[in-house]
């Protein structure tokens, strides 16, 4: 169906639109083809509120990493544009970005301590020497890690070394940060009070975050916004309530039914 007219009805091209201004992040046909031919993610687009707790849910290999990878510039899309507030950053280099990422897998500096890896980053940024302290020890005490400043990542427990990841990037006070599973390693009870430790932070910083899991309930506890991945393929992106009353595909309804 053609909008033309409706087009016509819109504010002049120059202007920021109203998704401009109220989706810090707008992402259009992003397709991922890996050189082996691996079809990882297939002409998707999506947008994320300012602010927003956005979950991206679905099944191991549906092209949850791949995804996020290919917004902070790890992996160069094949096809499609990533545009954070207004400015298309697909070509710009990672460190021109301002959207931080933690790893699934953490990737501490192994020969750095604590205090060394988290301010790793915010040295390379030119900062004054008085901003740097400031920030680290506010940082250290959000995420609880006066006492273990001066160790090494191997004396860390797995949960220790998340919230050290996690401090890492939000020392750099990114517009966007990325979380991929990022409690996939700790056990039950404290993957719930990280989920509350993260849903304090993230309105203590009115930051947005855009956080990947398999895990259908984590969605459910931390999201304002679901987007539901399958294959390659966007199902439903909707506010959690809409992805869960409402679900729009069978798949969508299965998949974040399964524990109910
Ligand atoms: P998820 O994070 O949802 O588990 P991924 O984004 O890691 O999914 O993977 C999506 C698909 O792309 C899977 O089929 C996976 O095997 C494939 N894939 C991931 N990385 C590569 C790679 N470097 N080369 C080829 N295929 C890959
Ligand atoms: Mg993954």
């Amino acid at each position: 169906m053609s909008n033309a007219n409706l087009d016509d009805k819109t504010e002049p091209k120059q202007q920021a639109t109203i998704d401009d201004r109220e989706n810090v992040l707008k992402v259009e046909g992003l397709t991922k083809i890996y050189p082996d031919g691996t079809l990882a993610v297939d002409d998707i687009d999506f947008q994320i509120k300012a602010g927003d707790f956005c979950v991206i849910i679905g099944p191991s290999g549906c092209g949850k990493s791949t995804t996020l990878h290919s917004l902070v510039g790890k992996i160069p899309p094949t096809e499609g544009k990533v545009i954070l507030d207004g400015k298309d950053i697909t070509h710009a280099p990672t460190y021109e970005r301002d959207i931080g990422l933690v790893f699934q897998d953490f990737q501490l500096f192994p020969h750095l301590t604590v205090e060394e890896n988290i301010i790793y980053g915010l040295k390379r940024m030119d900062l004054p020497k008085d901003v740097i302290d400031e920030r680290l020890e506010n940082v250290l005490e959000m995420m609880q890690l006066h006492e273990l400043r001066a160790r090494p990542p191997k004396e860390l427990s797995s949960g220790q070394k998340q919230r050290v990841a996690l401090a890492r990037s939000l020392v750099l006070e990114p517009k966007l940060l990325l979380l991929d599973e990022p409690l996939g390693d700790m056990d039950y009870k404290l993957q719930k009070r990280m989920e509350r430790e993260l849903l304090r932070i993230h309105r203590e910083l009115d930051t947005t975050f855009v956080y990947v899991t398999h895990d259908q309930t984590q969605a459910m506890r931390l999201a304002d916004q679901v987007i539901v991945m399958n294959g390659g393929k966007i199902e439903h992106s909707a506010p959690v309530e809409e992805v869960y009353n409402e679900p729009n595909t069978a798949f969508v309804a299965a998949f974040v039914g399964d524990s109910n």
